[in-house]
């Protein structure tokens, strides 16, 4: 797994001047933030009005609300940085000291910032830092004395996004009528305007923080996550926070999540059972069976239930369940209205990542990650295998064509073709697959790589994948490994669920593919339209140029 990478990057190519230290952000009593340590604006036409390599200080135009905003930020007690592409510094339309009177009239404005990050590069400079490079991302963040994946950034065009996410840090996309569509499709984060912008960071920060003590101590808390590895990868931030205030955690599984949540920190104890009103691929409803999960809920002598679910799925059906085994605290995400099924009825709005959205369920319960445990995917160490010895040094890339879901699965051809090209630039790539997709693997590591199909299980596979420089994958479990391990993912997502919730979290990645292909928000299964255009359209150079980026400051944030 990876430790801190402090990457040698960047005193020496970008414009780095923190303003003094300015000491005291929050107050003394209240605990360290869960999420977000600080948020990282773009300037021009994010903060202020964009005029064109302006060296003039008369010049500066805030956005609407933009002080008003900051200082929300500021009493949050969140530290904030300016990170901005200057490329008029090389071209020479103007001065380093013309540019600094720009910043002052800015902080006359707008409020002191706690950095300034500056890129005077042009893209023909190939440097790290010109977004969207994620080098003045991780320069910010090290200057503000935390990490990229603890901060956020706001932008108003796709190069401020993919440095974000480059980074390992979040990115919220604020459009102007400049704003490309497809930049706009792309982003996992959309806000129509700086305030509304920071209403959501604040509020996704605030989400995760238990308002009001646990009450009661939990002795067992029973968490549920149905559905399949991803989706109980994507739960184990909540499920260690919940562990965190109880002393024994029991979870509920599905046939699909078992191999994950023996992965899981925090779980004590495994109860696998298929919930018929989950499954994709449901059997009939057997009465005996339900009655036997009933009583086997019961027997947990839990004295408190939370039950996670995504977007479109019920928590009633178990809920009722849970009050007949005699659990007397549970709690839910439910827009339905629950009756008295649930003592915690939670809501989120659509467009949180799921790792927040189930952390926030969490806190609505009472529980929050304990001081110095990140928000991160993580996999129990003791839980996952050596990673077998004829594979070599670290550092290749592991290639992971297939998925449960056809729509999200990358092309077999196209698959092809991307060994092809990473094996033309020297990459070492490890083809990864099921049992069921050894004639796929077969296929595709045939142009240049080496085939792993049906040689592991999801524990082997995370083996593999922790020693990876990177992991080319669509949006699909071993996507979620990859985080879990803090390995950069290089994701041919298919738009069918939105990148905001279901994307990589907190570790760099790259998204490529037609964000606004047709089969967007359709939830497919299988892709509705011929030829499967959202990531049939992707060139295999463009996931060579994404390592490139990836491992340009180091690659993993942890
Ligand atoms: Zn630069």
């Amino acid at each position: 797994m990876r430790q801190d990478q402090e990457d040698p990057y960047q005193r020496r190519s970008a414009q780095v001047y923190a303003a003094a230290d300015r000491a005291g952000s929050g107050s003394v009593a209240s605990p360290p933030p869960v999420l977000y340590d600080a948020v990282l604006l773009d300037r021009d036409g994010t903060l202020i009005e964009d005029v064109p390599y302006n060296g003039d200080p008369e010049k500066v135009r805030p956005v609407p609300g933009a002080r008003a905003a900051l200082d929300r930020l500021r009493a949050a007690g969140l530290r904030l940085a300016i990170v901005t592409n200057q490329s008029g510094l090389a071209r020479g339309y103007f001065t380093g000291e013309q540019m600094r009177a720009v910043h002052a009239r800015v902080e006359e404005l707008l409020g002191p910032f706690d950095a300034w990050l500056v890129c005077p590069h042009d893209d023909a400079d190939g440097c790290d830092c010109r977004k969207p490079a994620p080098g003045l991302v991780h320069a910010a963040a090290r200057e503000l004395g935390t990490t990229a994946s603890r901060c956020v950034l706001v932008g108003d065009i796709g190069r401020d996004v993919a440095a974000a996410l480059a980074a390992g840090a979040a990115g919220v996309l604020v459009p102007t009528p400049v704003t490309r569509p497809e930049e706009i499709a792309a982003a996992g984060w959309v806000a129509s305007d700086l305030p509304s912008a920071v209403d959501e960071i604040v509020r996704r920060q605030q989400a995760v923080q238990p308002s009001t003590p646990p009450g009661e101590p939990v002795r067992t808390a029973l968490v549920v996550r149905s559905d399949s590895a991803g989706d109980v990868l994507v739960t184990g931030p909540a499920i260690r926070a919940v562990a965190a205030g109880a002393q024994r955690v029991v979870l509920l599984c599905g046939p699909r999540g078992r191999a994950a949540a023996n992965l899981l920190p925090g779980v004590d104890e495994i109860i696998e059972h298929p919930l018929p009103w989950i499954d994709p691929t449901p059997g009939p409803v057997d009465p005996q069976a339900i009655r036997d999960l009933t009583a086997r809920l019961g027997a947990t002598g839990a004295d408190q239930a939370v039950v996670f679910t995504s977007f479109h799925q019920s928590a009633l059906p178990l809920a009722l369940l849970l009050r007949m085994a005699g659990i007397d605290r549970i709690a839910a995400i439910s827009d339905d209205y629950p009756g008295s099924l649930l003592d915690v009825r939670h809501r989120v709005p659509v467009g949180v990542p799921e790792p927040e959205r189930a952390l926030s369920l969490a806190a609505a319960a009472g529980h929050r990650l304990p001081d110095g445990d990140e928000p991160v995917l993580r996999l129990r160490r003791d839980a996952v295998p050596p990673r077998p010895a004829d594979l070599g040094d670290p550092g290749y890339v592991v290639l992971h064509p297939g998925s449960a879901a056809s729509s999200r699965a990358c092309p077999p051809e196209l698959a092809t073709r991307i060994v092809g090209a990473l094996a033309d630039a020297g990459h070492r790539v490890l083809v990864t697959g099921g049992p069921d997709e050894r004639a796929v693997t077969a296929r595709v590591a045939a142009a240049g790589g080496i085939d792993l199909g049906g040689r592991t299980d999801l524990a082997g596979l995370a083996a593999i994948v922790a020693d990876a420089s990177a992991v080319v994958v669509g949006n699909t479990g071993p996507a979620h490994l990859a985080a879990a391990t803090g390995v950069p993912v290089v994701s041919l997502f298919a738009p069918t669920v939105p990148f905001g919730q279901w994307g990589p979290y907190r570790v760099p990645a790259v998204r490529l593919g037609d964000a606004a292909g047709p089969c967007r928000d359709t939830r497919a299964a299988s892709c509705p339209v011929p030829g499967h255009p959202c990531l049939s359209g992707i060139d295999p150079e463009q996931v060579v140029d994404a390592l490139r980026t990836l491992t340009l400051s180091g690659g993993g944030g942890r």
